[in-house]
């Protein structure tokens, strides 16, 4: 059991009035919040230890690279990598999956075919698009079904020795759907295709072991796991890695330059060019151990309490309409009530101090899917109580009454 009151003492801004009531704050598929322990590392390291890292002889650059190296260590621990040089640090998800669509731009040929899924949030959407207009390589998507769940059988024929990449998200963003990543990973290693798994919705809830899973590539922000925006990890096996030419030439990323020949650093520096986010590289391992601190196993029951009780008291709704019902959900809900607009609804929700996330989820198509604008997600973490979501759902009851 998690003692929630203590968890939410840890959280300053949750103590935040928002429109004269106190903040609920359900949006956390888009940003989660920051515990104190979290922002005292960010303190800490701009009151006693900035300096830029890797280069200087001197100690505060000395102790900046420690604390930035030591977060990378506790990364590769979380993920269970082999090599600590195996994860590179980036600026999100976003930016891990363009790094790798880049290198790719250097190995894909014209006839080689991808595969992403119907449920990706845009940013595995459109890096791939572009590679295709590059490389001449061909998109083909997964579709999925009325639940919100990916078509397998579907999956299975898509495959083919032309298959080079697989990509697919871990957890869906816009409807919580868990995907079944050991089977997509497996299936395609028996075409010899490579499988990067979008990991942004799902490291707050489940713990990855990378090795376990066999996956080529992983990829997470820390915004979505109680860390500082602006920073995220890619995951890549070593030999893949070594691979694929730089993402960005500069500074950190070379062994030596001269205006005849560069040759470049090894990992991860190949991939680190210029000065990193420091501040949140080490953040980003302080909320690994935040999150570790009270539990994956622990945080991932009592979220899913709070899946099943919002999911039941919003069934009670007369009009609901609940998008994404597979079987395996993180504590998200989607939904419309009847013709109201989401927007609509959000806004009356956000006068109520009830933050929630309304429109698209930066997953158009699955809006397509569905023949809809858009949907109100909620969107738990562990740091929520039951008596918030009986606020929620008394919200929602309110604002479809004034909008009729
Ligand atoms: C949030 C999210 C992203 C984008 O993450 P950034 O931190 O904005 O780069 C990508 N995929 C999924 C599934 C997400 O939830």
């Amino acid at each position: 059991m998690l003692d929630v009151k203590k968890i939410r003492a840890d959280f300053p801004i949750l103590s935040r009035k928002v429109n004269g009531q106190d903040l609920v704050y359900f949006d956390n598929a888009a940003t989660s919040q920051t515990p104190q322990q979290v922002i005292d590392v960010i303190v800490d390291y701009y009151s006693r230890l900035n300096a830029n890292i890797h280069r200087g002889v001197h100690k505060l650059s000395q102790e900046a690279t420690d604390a930035y190296e030591e977060a990378r260590i506790k990364i590769q621990k979380h993920f269970n990598a082999a090599q600590f040089y195996e994860i590179i640090l980036t600026s999100g998800t976003t930016e891990s999956i363009n790094l790798i669509a880049s290198g790719y731009s250097t190995i894909l040929q014209a006839g080689d075919q991808l595969i992403i899924s119907a449920l990706e949030h845009h940013s595995n959407i459109v890096p791939w698009q572009m590679l295709c207009e590059k490389t001449g390589a061909e998109l083909k998507v997964i579709p999925m079904t009325l639940k919100g769940t990916l078509d397998m059988q579907a999956y299975e024929s898509l495959l083919s020795p032309k298959t080079k990449l697989v990509f697919v998200n871990h957890v869906s963003n816009a409807l919580g759907t868990v995907n079944p990543i050991e089977e997509i990973i497996t299936k395609a290693h028996a075409y010899g295709a490579k499988v990067l798994i979008d990991g942004a919705q799902a490291c707050p809830h489940i713990k990855p072991d990378v090795q376990a899973l066999d996956v080529d590539f992983y990829v997470t922000s820390a915004h979505k796991l109680c860390g500082p925006t602006g920073v995220g990890m890619l995951y890549g096996k070593s030999e893949l890695l070594k691979a694929l030419p730089p993402y960005q030439g500069g500074g950190e990323m070379i062994a030596t330059v001269t205006f005849e020949k560069t040759t470049y650093a090894d990992l991860p520096h190949k991939f680190e060019a210029g000065t990193p986010n420091i501040a949140g590289g080490i953040a980003f391992g302080a909320a690994l151990d935040y999150m570790n601190g009270i539990g994956m196993e622990a945080i991932a029951s009592y979220e899913a309490e709070l899946l099943a009780y919002a999911t039941a008291e919003l069934k009670k709704i007369e009009g609901i309409i609940i998008f994404g019902e597979a079987e395996e959900k993180t504590a998200v809900i989607s939904f419309n009530v009847g013709v109201q607009h989401p927007y609509d609804l959000g806004s009356i929700l956000d006068q109520m101090g009830i933050a929630v996330r309304t429109g698209h989820h930066c997953a158009q198509p699955i809006m397509d899917f569905f023949e809809i604008p858009g949907t109100v997600r909620a969107s738990f973490s562990f740091y929520n109580t039951f008596e918030e979501i009986d606020r929620l759902i008394a919200g929602v009851r309110k604002a479809v009454k004034m909008l009729q």
